[in-house]
C-alpha cells in the first residue's frame, strides 16, 4: 500500500462547530418562515440567490477559513463543515457563491498574487463576487490534459485568449472564471506541462457565454466562447507553466465536502416524513438501510475536513468520499421510486413528488460533476498502489 492510506484520525467534536451549527439553524428557520427562500434539491448547483449569498456573507460564514486580513474569519474547517452542511440540508440557495467559497479563493489563498488576494478575496467573503470553474472544453472532460484553449502573449505582455470552456455552472451570473489554458504548444512527451491557470473577468470584450439548458428546463451550465479575449498580463494565477498542478490540487479541495453526498437530503427528509407518516415497514427498512451509509459517509467526510484543519491534503479519501457519495445519491432516489408510489413532478403539490422530480432530472450530473466516478477510482487505486 502507498503511504496515503484511507485511514483517517476521527474528527474530533467541535464546540464552536456545534455553536455556529445552532446560529445557522435559527438563521436558516427564520429565512424559511419569511419565506426568502424555499427548500430544493441540489441547491449548490441552481439556488441561485445574490441576497442570500450577501446575507451569509454579512454573518461571516463565507471565507470562514481565511485569514482575516483577506475577510476571512480566521475558523476552523470543522466549523465551516457544520455552515455547509445545514445549508445544504435546508436546501437553501447557495448556487452564486458556493464555487467561490469552495474552490477558487482557497486557490488565489494559495497561488494568488498578494494584489489578486487583497483586490478579489474580501469580495468573495461578503457574497459579492462569484466565479466558474473553467477547466472543461468540448472535447476535453476526463482527459482534461488535452485542452486546447489558447493563451500568448502580446507585445504590452498581457494574454490572448482564443478557445472555449463548456459545462461552466453558473458562468452567466459569475464575474471571474479560473481559466485553464495552453501556454505552451502541446508536448506528447509531456502531456501536464505547458498549461496554466488565468483570472478572466467575464465582462473582458470578446468573450461570449451561451446557455446549455439540462432536463428541468433550467439554465445552470454555459459554453463560453474567448475570441482574442485580451487578459491583463498580471491576472496569470500562480506560475506559467504550473497550471496541471494546480488544477489537481484544486479538485482535491472539491471533492470530500457534504455537497457530494447531501445534494438530494431534502428528498431523503421527505421521504423520512412520508415514512413517519405511513409507518410502512418497508420504508421504515430503506430509511435505514439509507441512514446508515449516510452516516458512515459523513463520518469519513468529516475526517477529511478534520484532516485539512491539520494541514494534511487527503485527497484519496476524498476521491472516494465523492464516488461513494454521489453513488448514494443515485440509489436514494431508485430506493424511494422502488417503496413509495408518488407521481413526481416539478409542479406537484406534495413535496416528496417535487423533491423525487428535482432529484431524478438533476441525477446525470451527480456522478460526472468534479470528475467522473470511474476517474475517481482510478485515483483512489493509484494511490492504494494498486495501478
Ligand atoms: C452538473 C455538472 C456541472 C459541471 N460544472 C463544470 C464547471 O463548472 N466547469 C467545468 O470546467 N466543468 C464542469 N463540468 C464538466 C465535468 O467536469 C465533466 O463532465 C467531467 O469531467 C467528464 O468529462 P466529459 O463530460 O467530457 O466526459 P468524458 O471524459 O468524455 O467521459 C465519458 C465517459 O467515459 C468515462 N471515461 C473517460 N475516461 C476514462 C478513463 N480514463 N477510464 C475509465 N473511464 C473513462 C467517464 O467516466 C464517462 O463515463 C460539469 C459537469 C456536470 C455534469
Amino acid at each position: 500500500m502507498s503511504t496515503q492510506s484511507l485511514t483517517l484520525a476521527p474528527a474530533p467534536r467541535s464546540e464552536a462547530a456545534e455553536q455556529v451549527r445552532a446560529e445557522v439553524r435559527d438563521f436558516l428557520a427564520a429565512e424559511l418562515a419569511a419565506g426568502t427562500f424555499t427548500t430544493h434539491v441540489d441547491t449548490w448547483l441552481s439556488g441561485v440567490d445574490p441576497a442570500f449569498s450577501r446575507k451569509l456573507g454579512e454573518r461571516g460564514w463565507l471565507g470562514m477559513t481565511w485569514p482575516r486580513e483577506y475577510g476571512g474569519a480566521q475558523r476552523t474547517a470543522m466549523e465551516r463543515y457544520a455552515v455547509t452542511e445545514e445549508l445544504l440540508a435546508a436546501g437553501a440557495p447557495v448556487a452564486a457563491h458556493w464555487i467561490a467559497d469552495r474552490q477558487s479563493g482557497p486557490n488565489l489563498l494559495r497561488y494568488g498574487t498578494e494584489a489578486q488576494r487583497r483586490e478579489i478575496l474580501p469580495r468573495i467573503a461578503a457574497g459579492e463576487c462569484f466565479f466558474v470553474i473553467g477547466m472543461s472544453e468540448p472535447d476535453s472532460g476526463s482527459d482534461l490534459a488535452s485542452i486546447r484553449t489558447r493563451d500568448v502573449r502580446d507585445a504590452d505582455g498581457n494574454w490572448v485568449v482564443t478557445g472555449a470552456k463548456v459545462w461552466t455552472s453558473n458562468a452567466h451570473l459569475s464575474h471571474y472564471a479560473i481559466t485553464l489554458v495552453r501556454t505552451a504548444p502541446a508536448d506528447p512527451a509531456h502531456r501536464h506541462a505547458g498549461m496554466s491557470q488565468l483570472l478572466v473577468d467575464l465582462s473582458l470584450p470578446g468573450i461570449t457565454v451561451n446557455p446549455i439548458r439540462i432536463l428541468d428546463g433550467g439554465h445552470h451550465f454555459n459554453e463560453v466562447v474567448f475570441d482574442d479575449v485580451v487578459v491583463p498580463g498580471d491576472m496569470l494565477l500562480g506560475e506559467e507553466g504550473a497550471g496541471w498542478h494546480q488544477v489537481t490540487a484544486e479538485l482535491a479541495f472539491e471533492r470530500s465536502g457534504p455537497e457530494r453526498f447531501l445534494s438530494t437530503y431534502p428528498l431523503l427528509a421527505a421521504f423520512a416524513r412520508r415514512v413517519a407518516d405511513t409507518g410502512d415497514p418497508a420504508g421504515v427498512a430503506a430509511l435505514g438501510r439509507l441512514s446508515a451509509r449516510l452516516l458512515a459517509l459523513r463520518q469519513l467526510s468529516l475526517r477529511i475536513a478534520a484532516a485539512l484543519d491539520r494541514g494534511e491534503l487527503p485527497d484519496i479519501p476524498a476521491a472516494l468520499v465523492k464516488d461513494v457519495g454521489t453513488t448514494f445519491e443515485a440509489d436514494l432516489i431508485d430506493e424511494v421510486r422502488r417503496v413509495v408510489d408518488v407521481p413526481a413532478s416539478l409542479d406537484s403539490p406534495d413535496p416528496l413528488g417535487r423533491a423525487l422530480a428535482e432529484a431524478q432530472l438533476h441525477a446525470p450530473g451527480y456522478t460526472l460533476r468534479g470528475g467522473t466516478n470511474e476517474i475517481l477510482r482510478g485515483i483512489v487505486a493509484r494511490g492504494l498502489g494498486l495501478r
